[in-house]
Formats: C-alpha cells, sequence, structure tokens
C-alpha cells in the first residue's frame, strides 16, 4: 500500500488550524466584556440564526433539498417550550424535550409524504407549512393569539439563572459550537458520506445499499431539530413569543444566510446568519435617515444586496474565503483495523442468479424479451450481445434498478422480482454501471468507501458523537484494500472525476467490491481500457473467482471474453438467442449471423485492430 503517498500530509496545516480554532474560541469567550448590551444581543440572535442556517447548509448544501419552512419549526419549538413553562408552569429542560420532538416528529411527517414525491414537492409543500403554522399560531387562544406569549421564564442551568443576555450567550454558543461539530462529524461519517453523494441521483447510491429517501428523511428531520433547538433559544432569550417571526418571510431569511454564507461549508452558517443580522440592523438603521418609508424600503435594499451577492459569489462568503484560503483538510491516512465481516460464500456450482422469463417493456419497445438464464456461485458468465440487444436493460432488471414488466429473479433462491434495488444490492449484488456513476468531486478514497457502506451501521447519532470510529476506520481499510488491489492507491485522495474514463470504470468495480459481493454484475468494465490495463482487468477478474466472487459480465472485446468465461449467454433483439460454452457460441450461427449483421461487430473488430 503506498503508505508513503498517504501520510504526506502538510505537518503544519494541522497547528495552524489548532492555533486558529484556539484563537476563535477565546475570542468568543471574551467577547461579552467588550461588546455593548446591543451587542450580545445581536451575538445572540446571530448564533440562533446560526443554528437554523446550519441545518439549511446540511439539507439543502449537502442534501440538494430546499426547504421554506425552517421558520415554522423554529415557531413550533418556541411555541412548545412557551406554553410548557408558562401555563403548565414546568421546567425550560422539559420544554427542549418536547421542542426538540415535536418538531422531529413534525419533519418525520412532513417528509415522509413529500419526499417520495421528489422534484420540487418538498419546497412547495415546506411554503405551505410555513404558511399554515404562523397562522394556526395566531389563532389559537391557549397560544396567546396575535399577542402571543410573554414571561416566559429564563433557563436556570444548576444555580445559575441565564436571566442576563450576557448568560445566554455563552449557552447560545456552546449549543452552535457542539451542533456545528454533530454535523461535522456527521459529514466525516459513513451516513455523511451517503449524504454527500445524494447530489448526482438516487441509483448509485442504492446500489451500494444506501437508501435515498432515508438519508433526504433524516438530512430533513436533522435540518428540523436543529431548527427546534433554535426556537427553543429564542423563547427563552426574547421571553415572549408571537406569530410574526415564524412566518414564511421569516424562513426566507434563514435561507438567505444559508446561501449568503455559503451552503457548501457549515462555516457558512454562522458567517451568513452574521451577514444578514448585521446587515439587516444596518439598514435599519441606515434607511430613516434616508426616508420616512424605511421599513417598505428594507425589503427592496436587502433583495439588491443579495442579488449581487448570488451575482459575484455564488459560493456565498465561505466559497471567496476558500477561494483565498483553501482549508486542506489532512486526508486520512491507511491505517490497521479489524476486517468487516464478510459474507459467507455459497459453495462453488449453486444456483445464484436464475432469471426466469424476464420482460421489460418501453412504451411499445420490448428492451427485454422473453429471457431466462441461471449464473452458479464460482462461475464467471458472458452476457454478450450487439448493442441495443439489451444487456443493461437486463442487468437493471435483475439489481431492481428497473421494474420488471414481467418474469422472476431469484438470487440465492429467494424471489428478489419485487425487492427495491438498496435490499437486493444489500443481499450481495454488486454492480457497475455502462454509463459511469461515481461522484467526481469526492476523492477516489472517499468513492469506494460508499461501497462498503451496508456492511457498516453506525447512524447519525453515533456519527455525531463519534462513536463511530473503530467502524470508519474499518470501512477505511476496506476501502483502501481495494484501491490498492486496482493500483489505485497512490492516488487515493484525488478527485474520481479526474481519472480517466477507462479509470473511472476500474474505480466502480473497486466500489462493488467495497460491498463485499456475492454477486458481481459489470457491464462493459474494459470499455476504454488499453490493451495493457485490459490484461490486468482480466487478472483480477479471475482472481475474484478464485477467492469465491460470482461474475455477470457484459463486454464487446470477443477476445477478452472469450478467454475470461466459464459461460456465454447471448441477446440479439432483447431475446436470448444463445447459450453454452465459448467455443460452442463462437461456431454458433445463428450468432456469427447476428454479429456479421450488426454495425457492432464492425466497429468492434476496427476496435480489436487498434494497437
Ligand atoms: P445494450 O446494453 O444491449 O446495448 P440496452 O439495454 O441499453 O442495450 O437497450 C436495449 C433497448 O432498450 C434499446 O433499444 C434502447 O434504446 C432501449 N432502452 C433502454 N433503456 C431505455 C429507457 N429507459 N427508455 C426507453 N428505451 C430504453
Ligand atoms: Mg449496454
Amino acid at each position: 500500500m503506498s503508505a508513503s503517498t498517504a501520510s504526506a500530509v502538510p505537518a503544519s496545516g494541522w497547528s495552524l488550524r489548532t492555533v486558529s480554532v484556539a484563537v476563535v474560541v477565546l475570542a468568543m469567550a471574551v467577547a461579552p466584556l467588550f461588546l455593548g448590551k446591543f451587542g450580545v444581543s445581536l451575538m445572540n440572535d446571530i448564533g440562533i440564526g446560526a443554528l437554523v442556517a446550519l441545518g439549511l447548509v446540511m439539507l439543502t448544501g449537502v442534501g440538494g433539498a430546499t426547504s421554506f419552512g425552517q421558520a415554522a419549526f423554529v415557531g413550533i419549538a418556541a411555541y412548545a417550550t412557551a406554553w410548557l413553562s408558562t401555563s403548565q408552569g414546568l421546567s425550560p429542560w422539559l420544554g427542549l424535550v418536547l421542542a426538540l420532538v415535536l418538531t422531529g416528529a413534525a419533519a418525520l411527517t412532513i417528509g415522509a409524504i413529500t419526499l417520495r414525491l421528489g422534484g420540487h414537492f418538498l419546497p412547495l409543500s415546506t411554503i405551505a407549512w410555513g404558511l399554515s403554522i404562523a397562522l394556526v399560531f395566531g389563532n389559537m387562544a391557549s397560544l396567546g393569539s396575535h399577542t402571543g406569549l410573554s414571561n416566559i421564564p429564563a433557563i436556570h442551568l444548576g444555580p445559575w439563572s441565564l436571566r442576563e443576555p450576557r448568560a445566554m450567550y455563552y449557552l447560545v454558543w456552546v449549543v452552535v459550537g457542539l451542533a456545528y461539530l454533530f454535523c461535522r462529524n456527521v459529514l466525516q461519517s459513513r451516513t455523511g458520506r451517503a449524504m454527500r453523494g445524494l447530489r448526482g441521483g438516487n441509483i448509485l447510491l442504492a446500489s451500494v445499499g444506501a437508501d435515498p429517501l432515508r438519508l433526504k428523511l433524516t438530512l430533513f428531520v436533522l435540518a428540523a431539530m436543529l431548527a427546534g433547538l433554535a426556537g427553543w433559544l429564542y423563547a427563552h432569550n426574547n421571553r415572549f413569543v408571537s406569530p410574526a417571526p415564524f412566518d414564511v418571510r421569516a424562513s426566507i431569511e434563514y435561507l438567505l444566510m444559508a446561501v449568503a454564507g455559503g451552503v457548501g461549508h457549515l462555516l457558512g452558517a454562522i458567517l451568513g446568519a452574521a451577514m444578514v443580522l448585521v446587515m439587516k440592523n444596518t439598514v435599519q438603521d441606515v434607511l430613516p435617515l434616508l426616508t420616512t418609508r424605511g421599513g417598505q424600503f428594507e425589503a427592496v435594499v436587502f433583495a439588491l444586496l443579495f442579488i449581487a451577492l448570488l451575482h459575484y459569489a455564488r459560493g456565498g462568503l465561505m466559497g471567496l474565503v476558500m477561494k483565498r484560503w483553501p482549508i486542506r483538510r489532512a486526508p486520512p491516512r491507511p491505517v490497521a483495523a479489524p476486517p468487516l465481516a464478510r459474507r459467507p460464500s455459497p459453495p462453488r456450482g449453486t444456483p445464484l442468479l436464475s432469471v426466469q422469463g424476464a420482460v421489460k417493456r418501453f412504451g411499445g419497445l420490448v428492451a427485454v424479451n422473453d429471457v431466462s438464464f441461471e449464473v452458479k456461485a464460482g462461475e464467471i458468465v458472458g452476457l454478450i450481445g450487439p448493442n441495443g440487444a439489451g444487456k443493461s436493460t437486463m442487468f437493471n432488471l435483475l439489481t431492481g434498478t428497473l421494474p420488471m414488466t414481467a418474469g422472476r429473479v431469484e438470487f440465492l433462491g429467494q424471489d428478489v422480482t419485487h425487492l427495491p434495488q438498496v435490499a437486493i444490492a444489500r443481499l450481495g449484488l454488486g454492480r457497475t454501471f455502462q454509463h459511469v456513476k461515481l461522484r467526481p468531486h469526492m476523492s477516489l478514497l472517499d468513492n469506494v468507501a460508499l461501497g462498503a457502506h451496508a456492511r457498516a451501521r453506525a447512524g447519525v447519532l453515533r456519527a455525531g458523537l463519534r462513536l463511530d470510529r473503530v467502524e470508519e476506520a474499518q470501512v477505511f481499510a476496506e476501502a483502501w484494500r481495494q484501491l490498492d488491489r486496482i493500483g489505485l492507491a497512490e492516488r487515493a485522495h484525488e478527485q474520481a472525476g479526474s481519472l480517466p474514463l477507462g479509470t473511472q470504470r476500474i474505480l466502480e468495480i473497486a466500489r462493488a467490491l467495497a460491498a463485499d459481493p456475492l454477486l458481481l454484475v459489470l457491464d462493459e468494465p474494459a470499455a476504454g481500457l488499453r490493451r495493457k490495463e485490459k490484461q490486468e482487468l482480466g487478472e483480477l477478474l479471475r482472481r475474484l473467482r478464485e477467492e469465491g466472487v460470482t461474475i455477470l459480465i457484459v463486454e464487446h472485446d470477443m477476445d477478452f471474453v472469450m478467454k475470461l468465461v466459464d459461460r456465454l449467454v447471448v441477446m440479439n433483439f432483447g431475446s436470448k438467442l444463445a447459450e453454452g460454452l465459448p467455443a460452442e457460441v463462437r461456431s454458433d450461427p445463428q450468432v456469427q449471423t447476428a454479429y456479421l449483421g450488426a454495425p457492432a461487430a464492425a466497429q468492434e473488430s476496427a476496435q480489436e485492430a487498434k494497437p
């Protein structure tokens, strides 16, 4: 393994980082001593806004989903703790529990209904949700209708009363700090890796056994609970609540914080909250000097400033900061860790995959027409046929990527015909794609580690509290092992998108192998490889067969296929044309006709002729 390359981490980066963190923490700790009453209150508001924006960075920046309803979650939490601590006379700490339970449950319900619908349904439904919640607050007598609830008690922390803004300051910012660390830890975990993989489609994630819907729902609930935390602080900081601060306008302001700060970075939430609130205060101070209708112009000035920001700095403030001072996190090095548990492999020769009468129609086109075949444990089976024969579609059917029109698929003796892709992947069916599916902006190492998703268990809570380190080390050890096996360990920290297309295909194999598959389904893995690389690939696949991995492969290079496979299945125009040993298939007159008639054959022989 390329330990030398991997450990070539700039030693100075770490200490500089530590020093800057220490300076910031110290500055924050002494700030209230120098800030006036107004400054401290503003800092508290910034901290509270930053918590909501942090959730939005996770939801929007990482997960790619937008919510126009975060203020409603803040409101639910604020009203929950206000109601509990005033009319029920209970402790604000119980209010915190109620606030988090309610926001979490509300997000779970809304998310479960709308995330499934995909597209714009989530943003639209969050607007509806944001509008209605503020109306509900304003019309419930027990919540004080439009006047709201006042005389909310201060939070008590042991002997201390956090009545003064200066005291609240420390609570607010400790909570912001902890929330930031929690989110950062989550992003650097198994779940976070999958969350970072959400942008770019669901199929890749599902193929490694990560449920995209569940990941998005988790992000939505996490963002809502961060807003809930903010609402709880808000209620006990302001000591009264009324409906207006929780309406859709407030939600848009939170979204602006996240966007202005930069949704690509967690710190953007804090910078964005500071920028928006300082700007808002400045505009409120300056406008009355210029016009008597300041309130109306405030929104206009605000909007213009933001249009300018988005025009000149799409990545927000953090985008600008990162351009000047790119933060380089020390890349993980290979560490020794006990290997992840492996699946017991079925004895050689037992039927592993059985496809019976598979049919797939796309409208009037029958892409797969009543195809049946079997793959036994320990075999390498080739699926060949001219372009458009239905091979990739066949792969999509048996991996659950596409629903079948008719037919049946059994994997390990179990009927998987109607199982979702995620579930089939988790049974041990690994795959690569004809049109490469990687996360080009993630490192090679992260891309391969993504493959081991279903072999680890740590969820958001464990990751956020950093209790997942042993398992993470195991996942990375596995990723290093697979990268090493395909000869790419030296480039582990490069972005996957920087690899040539042919090499990206090989990286996909490493990702599939990280899942410890029993059956590996490869769609044209040798396309774009040079002769020597093809040889190496062939050797790798043969070695895998020795190790007990069963392989089903689509490949156009006849020379490559004939030398590699134990058996061949030939498809043409969606139907199975022939099946048998390579030599039998090669001499089959029907197969020869199909190939000679197809333009693909001419292309192949032309490709073959090239050195
Ligand atoms: P192969 O992999 O053997 O080259 P494919 O499985 O990709 O063939 O395609 C088989 C046929 O199905 C082709 O005619 C193709 O145009 C069609 N097809 C594939 N996917 C879709 C789809 N999602 N919608 C409509 N037609 C499709
Ligand atoms: Mg294909």
